[in-house]
């Protein structure tokens, strides 16, 4: 038997391109049978994507992928299982969302200077109009002819050193926990190999996020390869964490001059001696039970 399980995607809501609805509809289509959505700080896709995923029979889990600051970089943190309703949360979250809104304005005046004119507006005029990414300023300067595709726009507007750099605020890596755990979540780390860390800042970040009372390690992601696969599987099992898989889908169109990613459920396998985070998860063993058919939808 083998349940499709993607714990990790966007939508609309944050710099995805397909709205919650759409998202479910294409996990469905592609036979995924546990499915989580996990916008960049905000949960607010999550009732139309939990509606969805009952109307499709895709098992719903609320996620959310927390920024966070830590040792000087962003590291971010996927909030699996929480209530979108919790009130704490969603005041935390529309916290980032006012930073976000600064950086925003702030990139766009750091490009300006830089003879790239309309940038805020451009990349509001492509989001939600509530959440603005970085993402959102590299499809509009995409658009405008100044980059090739949205990776080249990273490279060389908005990384460190170029000039459309803000350097991150975000959460402290316990406020993510924290906030994620009273909302009944269990924290996972997004996508470890991105970070580039020696192991000696991998093994203090994991052993601060473990004593913080964080439990997850996404050991198969979108932007992995087998090798950071093996390597973070390795990592999950000496550290005892639960191993987590997701997509990082953005949308279908993103193709791959953009950023890495893999399509809903087209996930590899997690490497052996893993335990997967779900391994509990009464949604999970519904399916099982039920031979792999999503037959349950959580609400
Ligand atoms: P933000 O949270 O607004 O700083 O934006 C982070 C998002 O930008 C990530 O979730 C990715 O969707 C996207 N991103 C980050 N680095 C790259 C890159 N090198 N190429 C394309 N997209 C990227
Ligand atoms: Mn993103
Ligand atoms: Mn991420
Ligand atoms: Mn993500």
């Amino acid at each position: 038997m083998n349940t499709k399980i993607d714990l990790h995607t966007h939508s609309t809501a944050s710099d995805g391109t397909l709205t919650p609805d759409a998202l479910v509809a294409r996990a469905a289509a592609a036979a995924v049978a546990v499915l989580a959505l996990t916008d960049h700080d905000t949960v607010e896709g999550l009732d139309q994507a939990a509606a969805a995923a009952r109307a499709q029979g895709v098992a719903f889990v609320p996620g959310v992928e927390v920024s966070v600051t830590w040792s000087e970089r962003t590291i971010h943190v996927v909030g699996l299982c929480i209530d979108p309703a919790d009130a704490a949360l969603r005041t935390a979250l529309a916290g980032i969302l006012e930073y976000r809104d600064w950086r925003a304005v702030e990139i766009g005046r750091r490009l300006a200077d830089k003879g790239i004119a309309g940038a805020y507006e451009g990349a509001k005029g492509l989001s939600n109009g509530r959440l603005i990414g970085r993402t959102h300023f590299a499809r509009f300067l995409v658009t405008q002819g100044h980059a090739p595709d949205e990776r080249a726009v990273f490279k060389h507007f908005l990384v460190n050193g170029k000039p459309g750099h803000v350097p991150g605020a975000w959460a402290t890596l316990e406020q993510a926990v924290t906030w994620i755990r009273a909302a009944g979540g269990q924290a996972v780390i997004a996508h470890p190999a991105r970070y580039k860390l020696t192991r000696t800042k991998l093994l203090k970040l994991l052993g601060e996020f473990k004593e913080l009372g964080g439990v997850g390690l996404e050991v198969v992601c979108g932007s992995h390869s087998r090798d950071d696969a093996l390597h973070f599987a390795r990592h999950a099992r000496e550290q005892r964490l639960l191993a987590s898989a997701g997509s990082d889908f953005h949308g279908p169109q993103l193709a791959l001059s953009s950023q890495p990613w893999i399509d809903l459920g087209r996930l590899p396998d997690l490497p052996e001696g893993c335990t997967p985070i779900w391994q509990d998860w009464p949604v999970v063993r519904a399916i099982v039970a039920a031979g792999g058919r999503a037959v349950v939808a959580t609400g």
